[in-house]
């Protein structure tokens, strides 16, 4: 990890709002299970500080997209149950085994090819079946479903942990597709009574009880994205990240700011340069539309982002608060990670899992 002196930025991640939020949710699961997807390392934060700090508050259940990435998070938790949502790859069932990863099976060929796995090695193996009910992108398709239900030998060998289905819209609550999704579900759990079910995501679990099932499977919102867009955000904010200021210079017009010209300068003020661009996953598009905050005054982004730099009008901060060094909060608590996904037309997953790998980390734990 970078020392911060040798960084353009510090990235602080709270894993006491994580666990905050994640017992927040399962508070809303009466009957359920609250698990973690923990894929994309943990959305950008770190799996391994991420799904420890969970484990410790009592998550035993992880959700990983990558077989990589459930033997990285099998090593950090050795008890954890780790499934595996894009499933049993090729070539990658003797890993799944060694590590006891549960792949979702997300077709009738990966069901069989698990299945073969299983009588050769001579004892059950567990996973769980994805049953596509909307998204038309992993999970059985509805011929395929079908099928199964017809067939459901299909299963010999294979001890099935959950049946589960993915919601499409689930952060739009009034969108026809949730409930159409819900009744398919429960349409095709029915063959599979004794199995647990899961469904929701983050906002799935907001759709109500009735999208709960046995286990729910929020990603985002543990990471402080709000699940309901346009609503209040119920979730802790978990991320801040502070820019540290290179160089502050007086500008007045003719002046334009960065590349391409694209900012002109129309009254005498100051411009700060900030050691982060979007080769830290500050993204472009935040060009001319992006904020910054030193204490609570705002202060806009000017010109273009560039590769390694960005630059802000600090003509409304004192000259002492805006000099080189200083930090400015590039996502902080007047601008958390939905405004500026907001203000780079693009949502907080993006601006999470983007967060690059150059800032200096600093975790906040209560049990360190
Ligand atoms: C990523 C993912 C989740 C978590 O979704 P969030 O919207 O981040 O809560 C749950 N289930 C599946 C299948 C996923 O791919």
């Amino acid at each position: 990890m970078p020392e911060s002196d040798h960084t353009g930025a510090v990235l602080t991640i709270d894993l006491n709002a994580i666990v905050a939020n994640w017992l927040l949710l399962r508070g809303m699961l009466a009957g359920a299970e609250c698990a973690a997807v923990v894929k994309a390392d943990a959305y950008g934060l770190g799996a391994d500080r991420v799904a420890p700090a969970l484990a410790r508050a009592g998550c035993k259940t992880f959700f990983v997209a990558h077989v990589g990435e459930g033997v990285a998070v099998r090593r950090a938790l050795p008890n954890a149950t780790i499934h595996v949502l894009n499933g049993p790859v090729p070539g990658s069932g003797k890993t799944l085994i060694d590590h006891q990863l549960v792949p979702v099976l997300n077709s009738l060929g990966d069901i069989e090819s698990w299945g073969d796995l299983a009588r050769t090695h001579g004892a059950p193996l567990t996973a769980d079946v994805h049953i596509d009910t909307g998204m038309a992108r992993l999970g059985l398709p509805p011929d395929e479903t079908e099928t199964l239900i017809r067939e459901p030998e299909r299963l010999d060998g294979i001890k099935l942990t959950f049946l589960m289905s993915h919601l499409a819209c689930a952060d739009e609550a009034d969108h026809p597709l949730n409930h159409q999704q819900l009744t398919d579900f429960l349409r095709v759990r029915q063959p599979f009574k004794d199995v647990r079910a899961s469904f929701a995501n983050s906002s799935g679990i907001f759709l109500g009880p009735e999208y709960h099932f046995d286990l729910a499977r929020p990603g985002v919102a543990l990471y402080g994205v709000g699940p309901r867009p346009g609503e209040t955000n119920p979730m802790a904010q978990v991320v801040r990240l502070q820019g540290k200021i290179l160089q502050v210079r007086d500008v007045d017009r003719p002046q334009t700011v960065g590349y391409g010209a694209s900012h002109r300068v129309v009254r005498r003020g100051r411009v700060a340069t900030v050691g982060v661009g979007y080769a830290d996953g500050y993204l472009r598009s935040l060009s001319n539309s992006g904020n910054g905050y030193i204490e609570d005054i705002r202060v806009p982004i000017v010109g273009r982002v560039s590769m390694d730099l960005i630059t802000l009008d600090v003509s409304d901060v004192p000259v002492d608060a805006a000099c080189p060094g200083a930090l400015v909060d590039l996502i902080g608590p007047h601008n958390p990670v939905d405004t500026v996904a907001a203000e780079a037309g693009t949502i907080g997953y993006e601006i999470l899992t983007g967060l690059g790998s150059r800032y200096h980390r600093v975790y906040l734990d209560s049990a360190d």
